[in-house]
């Protein structure tokens, strides 16, 4: 019999409903705090920013939401998804190992990004929003708004990361192509541009600068929206999409993963991949691992405090109790710029502090070298933030074969590296380095922290 490499579904088998897992998690979320008061917020004090059926969903206990018809129809664009089975890989690492991987580098941004971008821009839209502000470092944010946007009829404004800006100007392109405006973070169209830009005309822009300046656009404008790509818990949900499909595809297989991997930013592509798997611990007395790769570079997970913090570098928005490096933590600039964020979704961190996650923190030499093995021997090359779980699923695969055990692996290849040759050039320059500090250091940053603690 000749081997199964693509597991694929039918258009029809697009799942109908998210997966919500706050419904199943054995304790429940802390409250957000208000960013000045310190006391829980309601929906009101979000409602400036999103519209509210997403506000709905971020607290909900349901655990399955409906897809809407018009989303469902633009995930056909480009899901389901192909889950592949890594035979080439597996074959190269001599390993008694199934690896298999779930590739969402097939759509239109080339990311699992569109998966809530697209839901995002439509529930924005049924409530009448013209306009929607956001902020982008790489890139891989705003292309996907941008493309969602674009879809809906509705006009978006990007504040991209300047020094992202010159460095990545097919990301902005692609922006372009689809409608969006971009503008080089920081601004003189804002408050918050201008003061920086007044005490440093040359400043290169941050990400905390850029979500300022969107988040303000949006709050002093009333058709104005303001819309976030990870770390929300609307935002993890809708990326579920990814691990139920998956699912799906290994029934299709006759198979169960042992382990399943995903890199780790904010956490919504891990979340999306194993959230449906974890169900089947919570609800089915099943032992699945999920495991967030992130780097060493940024270990809020592996190295972080679990306590309230603020989800932006200047402290404008709700306290979310999560792992956090504290957010004035400034990342070393490595090439996985999705994964440069200093803290992880609540959801995330919750399930992280009742030890139903596991995280494990890599450095970049390893994980691009991951890379190049993976495009060898499967041929696509994957994007920086993705070779984290490429890099986690070969330690796996090599652990396997130390034991002479089978194991059965899944990981998320979440995007593909097409505009990122620079970072591979870099990598093949050996202009690339790891970076190290000490446990001292991370502690000395938390310490400055005046966010409330968690007991
Ligand atoms: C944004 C991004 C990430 C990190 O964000 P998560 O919310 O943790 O998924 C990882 N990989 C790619 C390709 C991204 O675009």
């Amino acid at each position: 019999m000749s081997k199964v490499r693509k597991i694929l579904l039918n258009e029809n088998e697009i799942p109908e409903q998210w997966y919500n897992i706050q419904a199943d998690m054995p304790n429940p979320l802390l409250p957000p705090l208000h960013p000045g008061t310190q006391q829980p917020i309601g929906p009101e004090d979000l409602a400036p920013l999103f519209p509210m059926e997403l506000i709905k969903q971020e607290v909900s206990k349901e655990a399955w939401i409906d897809i809407p018809e018009e989303v469902r129809d633009v995930y056909k664009i480009w899901r389901p998804t192909p889950m592949i089975r890594a035979y080439n890989l597996e074959k190269k690492l001599d390993t008694p190992a199934k690896i298999y991987y779930k590739f969402e580098g097939t759509s239109p941004s080339g990311s699992h990004k569109p998966n809530t971008a697209v839901p995002q821009a439509y529930y924005n839209k049924q409530e009448g929003v013209k306009r929607i502000t956001t902020e982008t470092g790489a890139g891989q944010w705003g292309s996907a708004l941008s493309f969602a946007c674009n879809l809906f009829d509705i006009d978006l404004e990007v504040y991209m990361v300047k020094i992202s800006y010159h460095h990545k100007p097919y990301r902005k392109v692609m922006m372009n192509s689809w409608g969006a405006k971009v503008h080089p973070s920081p601004t003189d169209l804002t408050e918050a541009g201008r003061k920086v830009l007044a005490d440093n005309p040359d400043s290169p822009g941050s990400l905390g600068i850029a979500i300022s300046e969107a988040v303000e656009r949006a709050a002093t404008n009333g058709d104005t929206k303001y819309a976030l790509g990870s770390v929300l818990n609307h935002v993890l949900m809708h990326q579920t999409i990814i691990g139920l499909e998956a699912v799906k595809q290994m029934e299709k297989a006759g198979d169960f993963p042992d382990v399943v991997i995903a890199p780790f930013g904010g956490g919504s592509n891990f979340a999306g991949l194993a959230f449906p798997f974890l169900r089947y611990n919570l609800l089915e007395g099943k032992n699945v691992r999920c495991l967030a790769s992130e780097p060493a570079s940024c270990p809020k997970l592996t190295k972080g405090d679990f306590r309230y913090d603020f989800g932006d570098m200047v402290g404008m928005t709700p306290l979310i109790p999560m792992y956090t490096l504290g957010h004035n933590f400034v990342p070393a600039p490595v090439h996985a710029g999705g994964l440069r964020y200093h803290g992880a979704g609540a959801v995330v961190s919750q399930l992280l502090k009742d030890d139903l996650i596991e995280a494990q923190a890599l450095h970049q030499l390893e994980c691009f070298e991951a890379g190049i093995t993976f495009a060898k021997a499967e041929g696509i090359i994957p994007a920086p933030e993705a070779t984290h779980a490429i890099a986690s699923a070969i330690r796996e695969a090599n652990q396997a074969k130390e034991e002479g055990k089978s194991r059965t692996i899944l990981f998320n290849l979440c995007g593909h590296g097409n505009f990122d040759m620079q970072a591979y050039a870099d990598y093949f320059d050996g202009k690339l380095q790891d970076h190290h500090f000490t446990d001292d250091e991370l502690r000395a940053n938390l310490k400055t922290l005046d966010t409330p603690e968690i007991k």
